[in-house]
């Protein structure tokens, strides 16, 4: 190494305390095992939504904020107060972390004429961040997976994205899951329900706190939402909107009840269930559970037929659902079937540092015959003894040690110890047939 470059490796000046970082509130490292249990969900995800014949779209995290604006409304919580909304230093652009995923889906679909040749039914996984109090089941980073169908208006739309919810829930093993069901109507329909909920609302305004007050007039239809206990006696004796449905809104409804009998999938009519986002029209839905303490919303959606122009697009209807990646994964851990564990097979013991370069030649043969090898690795002064190695084979919970002892090596054969049926089963395999014997490694789970 040159001097120059030793001059630049950073070093601590002896005795000098260095703080330690931590990361941002409320955004989580997903460590192994449970990055394990992710993959897991998303690979269940994935061959699911293969099943259904939903393709995979991957967006860009950071989106212009006058989307989520225009997208979302902007009398909703999130516009409101859970945006991390900066200005790009360099061009001065106001750009937003995405709080959710349904608007730049809407984006890319307009922006890239997807609708062109017909609908499109895709799907999506990933980050996504909101400024809220960070609690159980509530995070400021957190991950969701949404399925979109763009270009069909009908209700067998809104039914497929129920069904490929539900199926979701059986792959996944979740027990507890129930599905609330209610229909937003068409604007019209809402306009006459909005003059009558407000009416309705001014005759209490003692009871009504500040936030309720504030969209008495801007977003009346979600003081419906409210989670404060002392509106609840108003909220429940207010108009319900499901009253100022007209025909064509009530048959929508009923041919999605209708498919959802048919196909055994049990739900309840919630006239209160609004939905955090303005953009939705007719179903609107929620799968919840009551295993997660408050918040038991682990899936929401519905059908957004007015997103597309107002992004800009040509007008096309929309249906979707997004889930709570972390929500359900509690969910899986309370109720779903255990996960196979991620043990090694074998675990590499190397006495001598001399027996690496072949020990590591056999370990590169056993994992092209689909082998999980783990190789012991010293400290850089050497292996370390015996006995140490073999507690570590112990604890990783492999079912095998590969013994590389120089005697053995000498005579080209390697030991496989048994680690798991009681120590000492012992036996010996040639290092010149590695496919031979490989798949005798294969942990039987
Ligand atoms: P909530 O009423 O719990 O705030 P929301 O209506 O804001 O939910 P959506 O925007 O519909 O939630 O998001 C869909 C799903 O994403 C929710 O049902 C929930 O499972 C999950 N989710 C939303 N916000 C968070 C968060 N801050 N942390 C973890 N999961 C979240
Ligand atoms: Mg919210």
């Amino acid at each position: 190494m040159s001097e120059i470059a030793q001059e630049n490796v950073p070093q601590v000046e002896k005795g000098a305390k260095v703080q330690k970082l931590v990361g941002v509130k409320g955004m989580n490292d997903i460590l192994p095992p449970d990055s394990a249990r992710w993959e897991w969900l998303e690979a269940q995800v994935r061959g699911l939504m293969a099943r259904y014949a939903y393709r995979s779209v991957r967006l860009p995290i950071v989106e212009p904020t006058a989307l989520f604006v225009r997208g979302l409304g902007e009398v909703t919580d999130i516009v409101e107060k859970e945006m991390y909304s900066f200005e790009d230093r360099l061009n001065g652009e106001q750009l937003t972390l995405r709080p959710e995923g349904t608007a730049g889906l809407v984006r890319s679909v307009v922006e890239h004429n997807l609708l062109y040749e017909g609908g499109k039914r895709l799907y999506y996984m990933g980050p996504m961040f909101r400024h809220e109090r960070p609690q159980r089941g509530r995070y400021r980073q957190f991950h969701q997976i949404g399925a979109e169908v763009l270009g069909f208006g009908g209700p067998e739309v809104d039914a497929e994205l129920i069904l490929l919810a539900n199926d979701l829930w059986k792959v996944l093993g979740l027990k507890d899951v129930r599905l609330e069901l209610n229909s937003l109507g068409q604007p019209a329909e809402r306009q006459a329900h909005r003059t009558a909920l407000i009416a309705h609302l001014e005759k209490h305004l003692d009871v009504l706190d500040d936030e309720a007050k504030r969209r008495l007039h801007s977003n009346p239809l979600r003081i419906l939402d409210t989670k404060n206990p002392a509106m609840q006696n108003v909220v429940e004796a207010a108009p319900r909107l499901l009253d100022f449905l007209g025909e064509a809104s009530l048959a929508h409804f009923n041919a999605v009840k209708a498919i959802l009998d048919a196909n055994g999938v049990a739900y309840s009519i919630n006239p209160r269930l609004v939905r955090g986002m303005d953009y939705y029209n007719l179903t609107v839905f929620e799968f919840v559970t009551t295993s997660l303490g408050s918040q038991g919303t682990i899936c929401g959606g519905g059908r957004y037929d007015y997103l597309v122009e107002q992004v800009g697009g040509k007008p096309a209807p929309a249906v979707g659902w997004a889930l709570g990646v972390e929500r359900v994964l509690e969910l899986t851990k309370e109720q779903g079937e255990p996960l196979p564990g991620l043990a090694p097979d074998v675990y590499a013991i190397i006495p001598e540092t001399t027996a690496l370069p072949v020990a590591m030649q056999v370990l590169q043969s056993l994992r092209a015959c689909g082998i999980s090898a783990l190789m012991h690795a010293g400290t850089g002064e050497g292996m370390g003894s015996m006995k140490s190695q073999f507690k570590k084979a112990d604890s990783s919970g492999a079912r095998f040690a590969l013994v590389f002892g120089a005697e053995e090596l000498a005579q080209g054969l390697v030991a496989v110890k048994s680690l798991r049926d009681g120590h000492g089963a012992q036996r010996t395999e040639s290092l010149s047939a590695v496919s031979h014997w490989a798949h005798s490694l294969q942990s039987a789970t």
